[in-house]
């Protein structure tokens, strides 16, 4: 997938200031589904060109597909354009590689960042569903001059006609933020798919990438519903807000807890509580007193723990550094008295790396975590967790996958949570979970979490490994 943005402002380099990526070092950044690339093919005064260069993961798209549409193994799961083509993937490399030029921020040139430039996007390959038309439909009314070059389902076979691709070139004089934000929005809109389930935070995105030209849009209503994937309701609160003028949160606002969707969807079931009191009776139960709660996120277990006087050592680590400085502020360590601040810790660090810190517990927990790794690093973690971490305990929970069909509103086959990279059938959890505790030496049993429905099981399910 490529998408190049040139410009003939000069000096043209400056692009390299808007998008805070310098023309003079090739960058590569991890966006979970792959790797995006950002490179300049030219960078003179007269004329520069950025290009963003997707690679995404073929393994992990077969995975993802196979998932999300519930359809069983068809061949489309494992013969499929997303590796290839512009869709909801570069809305997410666009948001996490050039962020602040999305949003129209620009640290250095913080006035070119608002003012019009000549500009060019041109997009290798994008799925239009609804042809040519369609596309000139969804960019001409916001200034763009559209070239669009379709392709041949298959060039040596000219009978078989036209396929649904085209090599589009996207000429405009508008500030750069907004060509980003039309390319987030209508990108995914022309491919008619998303790779993730639209949940409601999806409605905040649109309205505020689509901010200042959406709601005057004349397509605004099909933009919305195929943003919104086709339900009906989320798109018709959307459109409701839209004609409103409603204020759209800014990104720093909208608290955006890495789990969000999933607490949303579970609530009915105040799933998070009882995964909590279930976690804390197996630690009681096998007498632990020193705990580390690996992939703490923003702490929630680890402030049940902190009430519980019996923890007299506890331990949050997580990879993120924003949710680490939540659990701070949620947990108010600055606050704490000395004696009980002497209890608790907060560690940053990986749970794919071997780590000393985290050796000596008599438990370790691992709630909702596993199903954020890549399945390729689960062999590194479970080393890292029960080979040298190695305590005596090891309380881990997951998603029941089964369970799914009875959450209203989560499409057939999909996750709970976007950033799941998978989710678990009691039997795959369980032969996963016999097959660690045979080869590391623990003995598992397992336990529901939740209400325990006769068909599909649980929720939660949570696996207690013990030496
Ligand atoms: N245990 C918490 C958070 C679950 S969300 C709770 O139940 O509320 C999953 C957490 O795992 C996130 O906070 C994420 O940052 C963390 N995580 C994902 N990959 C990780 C890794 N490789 N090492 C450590 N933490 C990781």
């Amino acid at each position: 997938m490529l998408l190049t943005l040139s410009t003939t402002h000069s000096p043209a380099t400056d692009l390299g200031y808007l998008l805070h990526k310098s023309p003079h070092k090739p960058q590569s950044f991890d966006v979970s589904f792959g790797l995006a690339h950002v490179f300049y093919p030219e960078a003179t005064e007269q004329r520069c060109t950025a290009a963003l260069l997707l690679e995404v993961d073929p393994v992990a798209l077969v995975r993802d597909r196979q998932k999300s549409s519930g359809e069983g193994r068809s061949l489309e799961q494992y013969v499929n354009d997303r590796p290839y083509v512009a869709s909801s993937f570069l809305s997410v490399a666009l948001s996490r590689v050039f962020g602040a030029a999305l949003s129209g921020r620009s640290r250095e040139r913080p006035e070119l960042a608002a003012r019009p430039l000549p500009l060019t996007a041109r997009l290798s390959v994008l799925p239009c569903r609804g042809g040519e038309v369609f596309l000139r439909r969804l960019f001409e009314p916001l200034g763009y001059t559209v070239t669009a070059t379709r392709h041949a389902l298959d060039a040596t076979v000219p009978e078989w006609g036209d396929s649904r691709y085209f090599t589009v070139t996207l000429d405009a004089t508008l500030p750069l933020g907004e060509l980003l934000s039309h390319l987030y929005v209508l990108v995914p809109v022309l491919d008619d798919d998303k790779h993730y389930w639209v949940m409601e935070d999806e409605i905040d995105k649109l309205l505020r990438h689509g901010e200042g030209w959406l709601a005057s849009h004349p397509e605004r209503e099909v933009i919305t519903r195929r943003y919104l994937r086709h339900q009906r309701s989320l798109a018709r609160e959307a459109m409701a807000r839209l004609s409103e003028g409603d204020e759209a949160p800014e990104p720093e606002d909208a608290p955006s807890a890495p789990d969000d969707g999933e607490v949303m969807l579970e609530r009915k079931v105040s799933l998070d509580e009882q995964r909590r009191e279930a976690v804390l009776s197996a630690l009681v139960e096998h007498g632990a007193t020193s705990v580390v709660d690996v992939g703490c996120g923003e702490g929630k277990l680890l402030r049940t723990l902190l009430q519980e006087r019996r923890f007299t050592r506890i331990t949050g680590m997580d990879v993120s550094v924003r949710a680490l400085e939540i659990a701070s502020e949620r947990l108010k360590l600055e606050r704490l008295p000395d004696l009980q601040r002497q209890r608790i810790q907060l560690l940053h660090g990986s749970l794919l790396y071997r780590d000393a810190r985290l050796t000596g517990y008599d438990a370790a927990t691992v709630v909702e975590v596993v199903e954020h790794l890549d399945p390729p690093r689960l062999a590194a973690f479970e080393r890292v967790l029960f080979e040298w971490a190695r305590p005596g305990v090891v309380v881990l929970t997951t998603p029941n996958a089964e369970y799914n069909v009875r959450f209203e509103g989560l499409a057939s086959g999909g996750f709970r949570h976007k950033d799941h990279r998978f989710e678990w059938t009691r039997a795959q959890f369980e032969s996963w979970a016999r097959g660690r505790a045979e080869r590391f030496g623990y003995g598992v049993r397992f336990v529901p979490v939740g209400a325990v429905d006769a068909e599909v099981g649980s929720p939660t399910q949570m696996a207690v490994f013990s030496r």
